[in-house]
């Protein structure tokens, strides 16, 4: 089987930089896709889609009282400019969101240790606080090692509404708090709106049943700091090489690959074909996701949305070849969600890291940390999966989606709560 783990880990070489969501290095790395896709005498196609942009303009946290002091902050996106100019609060660190907490917190500036999820920040703004401060890294970690996570408001939590707040190290909330301040001062000034996302599209008809249509996706975008070798430019290699694969071995079924941008803004270059390609979805009978792979110390899994019959084909298979692999039906936070939304069933395919090795959304997400060996073998197994579903004489999986996945996917995208 010609798949080749050293063409994938060029590819990663060239796509080796920050590829953030609407900004100058998303786009470069679409191109580079579309220009390999070229080289193989495939004709691609650039989907360009708006996604949400923010900039922030002035982010600032100082102690005013009893004692001045400045923290080094980023500030979150989304989150408004009523602090333009400074909101001056007392200051108080919540421990929980539990209601005897938050007995005072009401006109006051919040730390909050733990994460901002949308029912925390529902409670924050209910409670009547005007300011909060969270917090990045661990206690080991200095500026050297640290790059202080630029983080954002999400649509799920703009619904409740708005609050300016600012992120610092993990070092810092530790002085922060032991220094007991009495007031603080925040500052948040931003831009907010939109940009330019794309996706990349390339497509090799079937030779027999050309309108079933099986879709591989892989979001090719990365975090802030994040060269997001590992997440996803591992993904995007793989269904590249399947590319490869196909169009020196004619599949009988048409197989579509799609590149996405701005996964990692909420799924939004998936949601955005889901939208312009409505007609279409009648066609495509499954959906591949393949996000992250890689890694030398990991193990392979599979995520199935979709019927407990493709779990155990796929149990069935990889024990038929002898490579080994976690197999669950679940949902996974990725590109194939939109697609099971309306009723597509997903495989994901991802390699997950051993303990200390590959690590996501930060800096460390360099190409040390995956292996063209290991990549290459997971592609191969996605490939000969593939070709046993592909060109079969009937296709085997029932496009159907079970009540429990609906209901994770509804979750998932909050349809329901
Ligand atoms: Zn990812």
């Amino acid at each position: 089987m010609d798949i080749s783990g050293k063409r994938m880990y060029e590819l990663l070489e060239k796509m080796n930089f920050v590829r953030l969501s609407t900004f100058e290095g998303e786009k470069k790395g679409a191109e580079i896709i579309a220009n390999e896709i070229k080289a193989l005498g495939i004709e691609p196609t650039i989907e360009g889609f708006k996604a949400p942009r923010y900039e922030i303009k002035k982010a600032k946290l100082e102690v005013t009282a009893p004692v001045y002091k400045e923290y080094e902050v980023t500030g979150y996106g989304f989150a408004g400019n009523a602090a333009a100019d400074g909101i001056e609060a007392e200051f108080k660190y919540l421990e929980a969101l539990d209601s005897i907490d938050l007995v005072d917190v009401k006109g006051k500036i919040i730390f909050m240790a733990q994460g901002l999820r949308p029912e925390a920040f529902k409670t924050l703004i209910e409670a009547g606080v005007v300011g909060f401060v969270s917090a990045h890294g661990t206690f080991r970690e200095t500026k050297d090692t640290l790059d202080l996570d630029e983080r954002m408001l999400r649509p799920q939590h703009i619904e409740y509404g708005k609050l300016p707040g600012v992120c610092i190290s993990m070092t810092d909330a530790l002085e922060l708090v032991s220094s007991k301040p009495e007031k603080v001062k925040l500052t948040l000034a931003q831009e907010e709106g939109e940009g330019d996302s794309q996706n990349v599209i390339a497509e090799i008809k079937g030779t027999e049943k050309p309108d079933e249509v099986i879709i591989y996706t892989a979001h090719y975008d990365s975090v802030v700091f994040s060269p997001g070798m590992f997440d996803n430019a591992s993904g995007s290699a793989t269904i590249l090489e399947l590319l490869r694969y196909y169009k020196a071995n004619p599949p009988k079924r048409t197989v579509r690959f799609l590149w996405t941008g701005s996964e990692e803004r909420g799924l939004l270059g998936s949601k955005a074909y889901v939208a312009a390609h409505e007609e279409e979805l009648k066609n495509i009978v499954l959906c591949i996701n393949v996000d992250m792979t890689g890694p030398l110390l990991g193990r392979d899994e599979a995520r199935v949305t979709g019927e407990e019959a493709v779990c155990n084909a796929l149990t069935y298979f990889y024990k038929e070849i002898g490579y080994p692999m976690n197999v669950k039906q679940d949902i996974y936070s990725s590109d194939a969600i939109p697609f099971a939304d309306k009723g597509i069933p997903g495989i994901n395919f991802m390699r997950v890291a051993a303990m200390g090795t590959a690590q996501i959304h930060s800096r460390y997400d360099t190409i040390k940390t995956v292996t063209a060996e290991s990549m290459e073998r997971t592609a191969k197994f996605i490939a000969a999966f593939s070709d046993r579903v592909i060109n079969s004489v009937f296709f085997p999986i029932e496009k159907k989606m079970p009540e429990n996945m609906v209901e994770k996917v509804d979750k998932y995208l909050r349809k329901k709560k």
